[in-house]
């Protein structure tokens, strides 16, 4: 029963039966615009039609009819699921086959092109996995959202991402839609705002439509609310979100929510609280230079914007770590080139497109007092002793991170952050930097506090 000529006659019989029960009114809204689109290996016959809407009101109204008439037809059991398919041709638009009597059953009511062969709409097709540059930073919200994508609703439910505006949030919520849009073509992914959440029940309840919202958000296979932060105070929708929560959740199905901060700083009750960090929560760091350098690298490659190496350590070096507003950068490069028939960006000409988009770091590069002054306020260790020459762990430690911070922060050469410690020896330096970084990478609380302390360290200056 898998070719397609199988299950449109199957369509068709069904139909038959189906048209038979109603009045002609009916069935003309609800089923001219169906079509047959598969039937899984799971015995699922999924049936395609044109909007939410009619979904909705198929779902509810016919489902046990449309069983009923399946089974009459097929002498099996089989389960039905309705998909919005925007393919769905209606049967006006169908070109009129010549030879085809006017008694022809064998005729199918719809014509079908492959299921899902038209991107969507509501993502951007650049939000993917491929296109994600993983770094330290993201490489666990990375791969715990991977996971999700490839085990819908076994790994990890709910998966919560929370992070700093820029930092990739909605490119990686939108990365789990592609690809399970692309790999399992009949899961249902809905990806909204929790603005539009709030919007489309508004808009029902206004219309008196809660069905349809219900069936929107309820019938999902993989549920993606982005921003969620935006529920907070808002106690009607907060309740509908955790009903569906529920629900799907009870189903097994995933949720996958965002939020710029962790799941203990929204202010919601703590029941609902609770439930966020039911499954994993997984944060998103700022970039460092590395993976802001490969992240600029590949965003210049994609919008042809021919620009030499030192423009994209430049800009890799002075820019915020909000990534939107890197490539805002980029993109009034490209511009200007474009403007003045420049071929190539090359540094004076970027330094100057850029400075007063990154004004304060370009304008006050960060001393190593000032890291040391931080570092020396978080270990609380005093100053004499960060640039002296104890060698207990409790001194080292700081003094190894003081020394990464002062070579990732400033433009100075290794000697001469030496003689800001105390004289020490510029392969002294060298070795705390491969020390703090090699930590940085096995555990994540090193990585954490290094971050923080960066944070601190640029408001500061
Ligand atoms: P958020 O939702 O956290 O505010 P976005 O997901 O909208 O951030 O990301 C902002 C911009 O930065 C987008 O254009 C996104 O594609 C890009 N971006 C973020 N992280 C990465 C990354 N790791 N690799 C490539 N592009 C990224
Ligand atoms: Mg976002």
């Amino acid at each position: 029963m898998q070719s397609t000529t199988d299950i449109t006659t199957v369509w068709s019989q069904v139909l038959d039966i189906v048209r038979d029960e109603l009045n002609t009114p009916s069935f003309k809204t609800w089923f001219e615009h169906t079509a047959p689109v598969e039937i899984t290996d799971e015995g699922v016959f999924v049936i395609g039609v044109q909007n939410d809407f009619a979904r909705a009101w198929l779902e509810d109204r016919y489902s046990q009819r449309l069983s009923a008439a399946l089974k009459q037809v097929t002498g099996v059991d089989l389960r039905i699921s309705i998909v919005v398919d925007r393919d769905v041709v209606t049967p006006e638009e169908q070109p009129v086959e010549l030879g085809s009597g006017a008694f022809d059953v064998s005729v199918p009511p719809v014509a079908l092109k492959e299921p899902r062969d038209t991107p969507r709409t509501d993502l951007n097709p650049k939000y993917t996995f491929d296109l994600f540059v993983v770094g330290e930073s993201n490489s666990f919200a990375r791969n715990a959202s991977l996971a999700v994508a490839e085990q819908p609703g076994l790994k990890y439910n709910p998966l919560f991402l929370w992070g700093g505006p820029g930092l990739g949030k909605t490119h990686l919520l939108q990365a789990i839609a592609h690809y399970v849009t692309e790999n399992f073509p009949h899961k249902k992914v809905v990806f909204v705002t929790s603005e539009q959440f709030t919007d489309d029940f508004v808009n029902s309840l206004r219309a008196k439509k809660i069905d349809s919202f219900k069936q929107k958000y309820r019938t999902a296979d993989v549920l993606l609310i982005d921003d969620i932060q935006f529920l907070e105070s808002k106690e009607g929708i907060q309740e509908q979100f955790f009903n569906t929560f529920n629900e799907l959740q009870r189903r097994g199905k995933a949720i996958v929510l965002a939020s710029d901060r962790p799941p203990k700083d929204i202010d919601m009750e703590e029941r609902y609280q609770s439930r966020f960090a039911m499954g994993l929560s997984a944060d998103i760091q700022p970039p460092n230079f590395e993976t802001r350098l490969a992240i600029l690298r590949q965003f210049a490659e994609s919008q042809h914007i021919p620009v030499q190496e030192d423009v994209l350590t430049y800009v890799a070096e002075i820019a915020s770590p909000n990534i939107r507003e890197m490539e805002g950068a980029m993109i009034r490069v490209g511009a200007f080139m474009e403007l003045s028939n420049r071929p190539v960006a090359d540094l004076p000409m970027v330094r100057d497109v850029v400075k007063d988009i990154f004004p304060e770091r370009s304008t006050r590069p960060i001393s190593v007092a000032t890291i040391q002054r931080e570092v020396e306020r978080l270990f609380g260790v005093n100053h004499s002793d960060l640039i002296g020459s104890k060698r207990s762990q409790a001194i080292v430690y700081p003094r190894q991170v003081a020394m990464y911070l002062s070579r990732d922060l400033t433009d100075l050469s290794l000697p001469k952050i030496g003689v800001e410690f105390g004289g020490r020896d510029h392969t002294t330096v060298m070795h705390a930097q491969a020390k703090i970084q090699k930590l940085m990478s096995e555990q994540r609380e090193v990585y954490n506090q290094i971050q923080q302390l960066t944070n601190t360290i640029k408001q500061k200056s």
